[in-house]
């Protein structure tokens, strides 16, 4: 079994998040030993930024990143440590807030087909097109008949990504309510957490449940064979950037890009 597989969705599985632990340190070095995990964190973060080079060097295939989570779930973080020390002129972040009134106009695959990773690329995506089948069903932003065959068009989209070279990872930062409260007072009152602090996401703190099943049946819909679901538990920072580089390793091994022999 790869180290990957235990956060992996089947794809035809059933997903229930609240049979997660979003504390687990399953799996983790030193039988999850906190100092342990950091320092084969710092490993992989070099395995990674290697395997990244290639890459880059090869553009042949590109890796698509896609983050999710409730608020406070670690999206950000997760960016900044995990591709610390990558070559920037690789890596190409996008961070999905509301449609403007352009990108409403549009179906809702437009503005992220625009931002997918070229060739040789590592695109991340903080928060996504998934977002049109939660926040958008949450909210009832469209009629079910809208968003529910989004489901197909998305295993449609991400399936003509995979065709075209670029490999899909879907990631899940699972955190528990209890944590998302405590990351949010940190937000309110830690001065350099400040500006993160959204009064919104009181509201969205109360549709927590609406949320959560929202991303079961979406996450559960959605993982493929060619753009698998992880469910990432991530209470804690040290454990959930282990997990995430270790499937963005493996998922790279796969991929397994080649210096070219040629030059230029
Ligand atoms: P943040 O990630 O804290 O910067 O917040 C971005 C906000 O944009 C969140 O409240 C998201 O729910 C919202 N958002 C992102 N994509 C969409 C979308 N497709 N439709 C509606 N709201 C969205
Ligand atoms: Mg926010």
């Amino acid at each position: 079994m790869s180290e990957s597989e235990r956060w992996r969705v089947a794809p035809g599985s059933t997903v229930d998040l609240t049979t997660i632990d979003p504390g687990s340190t399953d799996g983790a070095p030193g039988e999850g030993d906190k100092d342990a995990t950091k320092a084969t964190f710092k490993d992989l973060r070099h395995e990674l930024r290697d395997l990244q080079a290639r890459l880059w060097a090869e553009r042949e295939q590109a890796l698509l990143v896609v983050l999710q989570a409730m608020d406070a779930g670690g999206k950000d973080g997760t960016v900044k440590h995990v591709f610390r020390g990558a070559n920037p002129m690789g890596i190409r972040v996008t961070s999905f807030k509301k449609p403007s009134e352009d990108e409403l106009d549009h179906d809702f695959l437009w503005r992220v087909h625009k931002v997918t990773p070229a060739k040789g690329e590592i695109g991340v995506f903080n928060r996504s097109h998934y977002e049109d089948v939660l926040v958008v069903r949450v909210h009832e932003l469209v009629p079910e008949q809208t968003w529910r065959p989004r489901y197909e068009t998305i295993r449609a989209f991400e399936d003509g990504l995979t065709r075209a070279g670029t490999r899909v990872v879907k990631l899940y930062l699972h955190i528990s309510k209890d944590e998302q409260k405590e990351r949010f007072d940190a937000r309110r009152d830690t001065p350099e957490k400040r500006w993160k602090w959204n009064d919104q996401d009181l509201v969205e703190r109360k549709r927590w449940d609406d949320y959560r099943s929202a991303y079961e049946e979406a996450i559960a819909e959605t993982s493929t064979d060619a753009a698998p679901w992880y469910v990432v538990p991530a209470d804690h920072k040290w454990y959930r950037n282990w997990a995430v580089s270790r499937i963005l390793i493996e998922t790279l091994h796969d991929m397994d890009p080649q210096f070219p022999t040629e030059t230029r």
